[in-house]
């Protein structure tokens, strides 16, 4: 699958920086004091799995490319979820894999990047007993700050000191790459100075990776494109048991198991975005792949369901003891 460099930039061009931090679709309200570390441990194999929430992010239903009232209501009569007056919240959700002696990291939350609702992962990996300096590895599945915003403090330090970060290489070049970002809106160029920032203290002990590999205490990557040129699941495999951390795949359960094809304005290629969606959504599917995502709502494990040509989630139960 190629890039298309003019629908990327389109897709950027409609995503400005500005827009995360302060469209209208995008409140950050709340108080730091409210905040609690929230956490679920399960397992999977031989593998033991914290999920942390990081915080929440009301989506605008501006946001959505092809938002239709009706239908949103339609899909929404069937679940449980809500809407808002800022439209619909949905979690960032980070994750600790501790696994063959490593722990890992799957994206970092967002720290204090985008308000007070959310960076709270940082002191949930605390309370789950685990210190910054023990994780060995962070797997990012792409380079928006609600993923990598908690590699690194406010003054650029690394969070993690003893870390690698796995990043895609198309990830990495993309958001590095001068020209790409000088061709862009002025408005977007600060989604590219963060991802920068987030990951810098990270380039003497970085592990770029290219398409589908092995990066070690069973992880693989996997690539789905389209949310961002990179962007990447991982699959874990331990004890004969499977579990694929999906990323960004998609960000709304209310509305995008039913609307695959509902973009949002953060999507760089919303063409391909749409396509890898569905073609997830099918292996998913066809595999009964046990799955779990940044904005799933949490702890956010599940699968995809096919009932009659409509894509349905359904929640894992909930895990008691590891
Ligand atoms: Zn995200």
């Amino acid at each position: 699958m190629t890039i298309n460099r003019r629908t990327l930039l389109a897709g950027l061009s409609a995503a400005p920086a500005a827009a995360l931090v302060s469209a209208p679709g995008v409140v950050l309200a709340g108080s730091a004091e409210e905040r609690r570390p929230v956490l679920h441990q399960y397992s999977l194999g031989a593998a033991k799995v914290t999920v942390f929430l990081d915080g929440h992010l009301p989506l605008g239903t501006q946001l959505f490319a092809a938002y239709d009232e009706e239908a949103a209501q339609a899909a929404l009569s069937k679940g449980l979820h809500r809407m808002t007056p800022e439209g619909l919240n949905i979690p960032v959700n980070g994750y600790l894999i501790e696994q063959a002696g490593q722990k890992i990291l799957v994206d970092a939350g967002t720290s204090d990047l985008l308000g007070p609702n959310l960076g709270a992962m940082g002191d949930a990996l605390l309370a789950a007993g685990t210190r910054p300096e023990e994780i060995d590895l962070v797997l990012l599945t792409h380079m928006h700050p609600d993923h990598s915003g908690g590699l690194s403090t406010a003054d650029g330090e690394a969070v993690y000191p003893n870390a690698e970060l796995a990043v895609s290489e198309v990830e990495w070049g993309f958001w590095h790459d001068d020209a790409i970002m000088a061709s862009v809106p002025e408005g977007s160029q600060g989604f590219f100075l963060m991802a920068r920032k987030t990951v810098a203290p990270y380039a003497d002990r970085l592990r770029l990776f290219k398409g589908e590999v092995e990066l070690g205490a069973g992880f693989t990557s996997l690539p789905l494109p389209g949310h961002t040129p990179g962007h990447t699941g991982f699959m874990l495999d331990s004890g004969g048991e499977q579990l694929l951390f999906w990323g960004d795949v998609i960000h709304s359960v209310a509305l995008q198991f039913a609307y695959p094809d509902w973009t949002i304005a953060f999507d760089t290629d919303p063409a391909m975005t749409a396509e890898t969606r569905r073609k997830m959504f099918d292996r998913a599917v066809a595999d009964n792949l046990l799955l779990t995502g940044a904005h799933i709502d949490f702890p956010g494990l599940g699968r995809v369901l096919k009932q009659d040509g409509a894509y349905a989630y359904q929640a894992a139960p909930w895990q008691f003891g590891l």
